[in-house]
């Protein structure tokens, strides 16, 4: 049951740190116990009753209470299998009680309604101060049936039985942040003193919570900048950014690059000249134009001999791709391929042939571009597209088949900033913050499904004009099938009844990649007016004609990939909408799609979703390269972070001594897997 959550070794569970904390130090006698207020009660038991029927689920025990005094306090406790406790409460027995105070109304008495309870001076605990009462105790999340309260005997009594655990962190640094050191931290973690600060301890401020927050940020710092510090020095390719090839992508250029797009393109070109491999992170929202600088880059690989390689989450995405760059560099003559999972095997020898031989010069794939057996001539530029789809192994796979080639990954999810330093701390960032001009601001509603004719009317008014719109269904991960079949029922219902004299099409993840490419042409062409889909269209796809956006079951879809899709409308010149349609919300519910139609900033939505959903929610998988955190929270420790940051590249670049480095990447080297899920480091 503990390895459900991870905790597999004591030093797991020492780190299991309590969600929140409660204070059980307001110990009253009886007489001075008031109703309304929240109290622990240390009493005698008088005497006990059962009630409701021994054997069935559910027992009422009734225990009374006295400390002396006149007044008595009475307990109540339903049950299931109630004549345990009725057993163990035998008159006499000294027993500490947590609750709330009430008034009995049939008696007139205090009363108890199912508090905590633990018995005082038994075999049980030790003295008149409780574990689980008389206290601030720590709330654990439970693992399957072990309950808080087994988890805090059982932390009490590895705290009791052990050895204190050693300090690995570097002294220096302790000593300079005044920071508690490690055994002291864990233990008021768990068990914090008579002092202790509630409010500091809920808001995981303490000075011991403060230490293993940083503590946790500071390796994983360390291990990222390392990282960063091994690839700087590796040997990589010097491209020249020539006038020749300047020309060339002046030529290309089907539109004045923006601002951001040429600030971004310098940074790319000078990090690409350095003879040490490239890795960066180009961040830009949803349709900031971060293929045209890919595609720059790609020109000044290709100019200086090398092969470029594209990654892309989807095969949709990938042709797409493919039909982009193809166009763009028709003139050049360089050549462009296409491999997928759907190539047919001849295809996918042929083109496997012409990649090894250097015949071509920019590949496009899914998956299948990094399997086994594709090898390059000379692969000098990886781009992976939409990254938090891939994992940092998959990344690998594919520099792996050059001789530490550049990488360049294109993200549309708008990390925050510091998240993105944590999760890519060993890539640079460059950063699109400002999109093609012409665009207007795409105007989003939300509308419940009562209101859905009238937003077909509008749908049909648009398309009359000329215009063409999505209709997206929700995928959701387990039911893809039950997704597409409400999208079959709803292109059905739309192409026949609501819109019988339209052309709509269906878009659908079980489709041929055939008949998905002829149904996005004939979209792309204009001859598909309405495109209902599952959320395959979700990244990359192009078509600037496109001004609706209908979302259904909106409140089902993350906020992240709501921009996203929003995303694909709003590519031209026209005025573009967002349909937002949804059930009945609840509050959680009205606050997202509220975040949706007040903003159309990337990351203050994204910021806004990692705070209502979670960061491991918010990257979907495992995969995402995230890592796994056990008391740090990005979100909520940011400033912490911040610290920890700085910190560790000072630690690294400058080490107080070689000893104290070698210590130090020692102890990462064992930990960093383990710890943080993360690749090995060096
Ligand atoms: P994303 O960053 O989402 O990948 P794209 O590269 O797909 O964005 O670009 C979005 C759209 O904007 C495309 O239609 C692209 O041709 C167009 N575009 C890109 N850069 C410019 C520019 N500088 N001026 C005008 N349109 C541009
Ligand atoms: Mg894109």
């Amino acid at each position: 049951m503990l390895e459900t959550k991870g905790l597999l070794t004591v030093e797991d569970l020492l780190g299991y740190a309590p969600f929140r904390y409660e204070d059980r130090g307001n110990v009253k006698p009886i007489a001075q116990l008031a109703p309304g207020e929240v109290a622990t009660v240390i009493a005698e038991v008088k005497s006990t009753k059962l009630t409701g029927f021994r054997g069935r689920n559910l027992g009422l025990v009734e225990t009374i209470f006295t400390d002396g005094s006149r007044e008595t306090l009475r307990g109540k406790w339903f049950r299931p299998n109630g004549g345990y406790l009725a057993d163990k409460f035998t008159p006499g027995l000294k027993v500490a009680l947590f609750g709330k105070i009430e008034l009995d109304n049939y008696t007139g008495d205090l009363l108890m309604m199912n508090p905590e309870d633990e018995i005082i001076g038994g075999d049980d605990s030790e003295g008149d101060i409780g574990l689980h009462t008389g206290r601030i105790v720590p709330i654990y999340e439970a693992a399957g049936k072990v309950t808080t309260r087994v988890l805090r005997s059982l932390l009490d009594r590895i705290l009791g039985s052990i050895e204190p655990l050693q300090d690995h962190f570097p002294q220096v640094v302790r000593e300079r942040l005044k920071l508690p050191d490690r055994w002291s931290a864990i233990r008021a973690l768990h068990f914090p003193g008579p002092g202790a600060d509630l409010r500091l301890l809920n808001a995981f401020r303490t000075p011991a919570h403060w230490r293993l927050i940083f503590e946790e940020f500071f390796w994983l710092e360390c291990g990222l900048t390392l990282k960063r510090a091994k690839a700087r020095v590796q040997p990589g390719i010097p491209f020249e950014l020539t006038d020749r090839a300047r020309e060339k992508i002046k030529a290309m250029l089907p539109f004045k690059p923006t601002g951001a797009q040429k600030r971004v393109l310098k940074e790319i070109a000078a990090d690409m000249h350095t003879p040490h491999p490239m890795n960066r992170l180009l961040q830009g929202d949803v349709g900031s134009g971060k293929t045209l600088v890919a595609a720059e880059a790609a020109v000044i690989a290709i100019d200086n001999g090398y092969q470029v390689g594209v990654l892309a989450p989807t095969e949709i995405l990938a042709s797409q791709h493919y039909l982009y760059f193809k166009n763009l560099f028709q003139k050049m003559g360089y050549v462009v391929a296409l491999l997928t999972g759907s190539s047919t095997p001849r295809e996918k020898t042929q083109i496997k042939k012409l990649i090894s031989e250097g015949l071509v010069h920019l590949a496009i794939g899914t998956h299948a571009l990094i399997e086994e057996d594709v090898e390059w001539k000379n692969l000098g530029l990886a781009i992976v597209d939409e990254q938090h789809r891939f994992g940092v192994m998959q990344r690998l796979r594919l520099t792996s088949k050059g001789k530490h080639p550049d990488v360049l990954v294109m993200t549309a999810t708008p990390i925050p900033r510091t998240l993105a330093l944590t999760i890519y701390g060993d890539l640079d960032v460059s950063v699109i913050d400002e999109m093609p001009p012409g665009r207007k601001t795409i105007i989003t509603k939300h509308v419940t499904d009562e209101q859905i004719e009238g937003v077909y009317s509008s749908l049909k008014r648009e398309v009359l004009r000329g215009r063409q719109a999505y209709v997206v269904y929700p995928v959701i991960e387990e039911s893809e099938t039950q997704a597409i079949k409400a999208a079959r029922q709803m292109y059905r219902h739309l192409s026949e009844i609501v819109f019988p004299d339209l052309a709509v099409g269906l878009l659908h993840g079980r489709l041929k990649t055939d008949e998905k490419e002829t149904v996005m042409d004939a979209f792309r062409r204009g001859e598909i007016k309405i495109l209902v889909s599952t959320t395959v269209i979700e990244v990359g796809v192009d078509v600037p004609n496109a001004t609706v956006m209908l979302i259904e079951q909106a409140e089902r879809f993350g906020l992240a990939q709501l921009h996203q899709l929003r995303g694909r409308v709003g590519r031209g010149a026209e005025q573009s909408y967002c349909v937002l349609v949804t059930g009945k919300l609840n509050e959680a519910g009205r606050q997202r799609i509220r975040t949706m139609v007040d903003s159309s900033d990337g990351f203050y939505i994204a910021e806004m979703d990692l705070r209502l959903r979670g960061p491991g929610e918010f990257f979907g998988t495992k995969q995402s390269g995230l890592p796994a955190l056990k008391i740090a929270d990005i979100i909520r420790d940011q400033e912490v972070l911040e610290i920890a940051r700085s910190e560790a590249r000072e630690f690294i670049d400058n080490p107080p001594s070689e000893e104290a480095l070698r210590g130090a990447v020692g102890y990462i080297r064992q930990h960093w897997q383990r710890k943080y899920g993360l690749v090995q480091v060096g």
